[in-house]
């Protein structure tokens, strides 16, 4: 076995967009495994756009990356050494521990994942913290019900192409799409089945909106903030209810960002507008697996991936998920 890991530290703390001057790549010795703990190969691991969050120096619901560490999130890898009860070199787990090739776990933060049920990768998207996200932000959060017009943006990404099929298959009467371009548009209405979809690189959210939901919508599932969600508290109808999930086009602002102006309208409209955390929703992650892993493995609800490879191309991945260069999950490849 190799002595030698890499790992992904923050060298500094973004202002606006990052850049890979914000990130430094490090080899390192691999630890040494305390007693009661495992070593895990990472095989492949997940950037995240609340990863953008934690690269200010902010308190929020999550502790801030600090400079000079490595940074974290979601990665399954297999097991190489372990005294850990109940686990054993060439078990898969999930864990907390990306951003490096090798991880000192301990199982208290770690679960086993089996690939023989489903890829490994799909544990970081459609079947993990991702679609978790979608299924509770939209049963929960939103309050989805059958009949209802629902409209989610950054449709093509992991959270959003889950939120419309979901929808459509628990009896929506439309669903609509935004996305950055042409081709995931036509991955939307071609591929995912959405009812219609537009790019809002192709002109106003408000106007392209409109047209494409002559009868209003009922549901806002928001990821963008911004334009798209004044355009929808315009367009939903009385009773609408908006899942605020995200607000990634404010995410490198460097100054405070102007409100929706139209906010006046969820007095007349009777609007819900709530926020959604997806660890608030832990509770409801067997219904979910026991609901979305059936539909996934009979191709009834489809996933697409955008894989990088290698942990020195892990930067490279983060940036491209803030400008849009992934179609479903962005992931970092490790190994095999
Ligand atoms: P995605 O897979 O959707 O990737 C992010 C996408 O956002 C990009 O592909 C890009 O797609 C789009 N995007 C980036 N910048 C902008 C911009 N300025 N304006 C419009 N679109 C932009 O990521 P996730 O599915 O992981 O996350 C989607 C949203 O959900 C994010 O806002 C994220 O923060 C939020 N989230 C919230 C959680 C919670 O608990 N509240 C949990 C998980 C995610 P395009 O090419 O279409 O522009």
């Amino acid at each position: 076995m190799t002595s030698r890991a890499t790992e992904v530290r923050l060298a500094s703390r973004p202002h606006g967009v990052p850049t890979l001057d914000d990130f430094d790549v490090v080899v390192v010795e691999i630890p040494t495994t305390p007693p009661g703990q495992m070593l895990v190969r990472n095989l492949v691991m997940s950037v995240d756009p609340a990863m953008r969050g934690r690269m200010r120096g902010v308190k929020s619901y999550s502790a801030p990356f600090e400079v000079g560490e490595v940074m974290y999130g979601a990665a399954v890898g297999e097991v190489i050494e372990s005294t850990a009860d109940g686990y054993r070199p060439g078990d898969h787990v999930l864990h907390q521990l990306g951003w490096r090739t090798h991880a000192v776990v301990d199982p208290a933060h770690a679960v086993k994942v089996d690939g023989s049920a489903a890829p490994l990768s799909a544990y970081l998207g459609v079947l993990g913290m991702p679609g978790l996200t979608a299924y509770a932000g939209l049963l929960v959060s939103a309050e989805f019900k059958a009949g209802d017009t629902v409209f989610v943006s950054a449709a093509a990404g992991a959270v959003g192409s889950l939120v419309g099929q979901l929808a459509k298959l628990k009896g929506a009467e439309r669903v609509i799409g935004s996305a950055g371009s042409a081709e995931k548009v036509s991955y939307l209405l071609d591929e995912l089945g959405f009812d219609a979809a537009f790019s809002y690189r192709d002109g106003p959210v408000h106007d392209q909106l409109r047209d494409v939901a002559p009868d209003g919508i009922d549901v806002y599932f928001d990821n963008i903030g911004g334009d798209h969600l004044e355009a929808a508290i315009d367009v939903i109808n009385v009773h609408g209810r908006i899942a605020v999930c995200g607000m990634i086009s404010q995410y490198n602002a460097t100054e405070p960002t102007p409100a929706p102006r139209n906010l006046a309208q969820i007095i007349a409209k009777r609007l819900t507008m709530r926020g959604l955390l997806v660890l608030d929703h832990a509770g409801l992650r067997d219904q979910f697996v026991a609901e979305v892993a059936p539909l996934v493995a009979s191709g009834e609800l489809k996933y697409s991936e955008t894989f990088v490879d290698g942990i020195r191309s892990a930067p490279e991945a983060f940036l491209g998920l803030l400008s849009g260069a992934n179609t479903g999950k962005m992931l970092v490849r490790l190994s095999g």
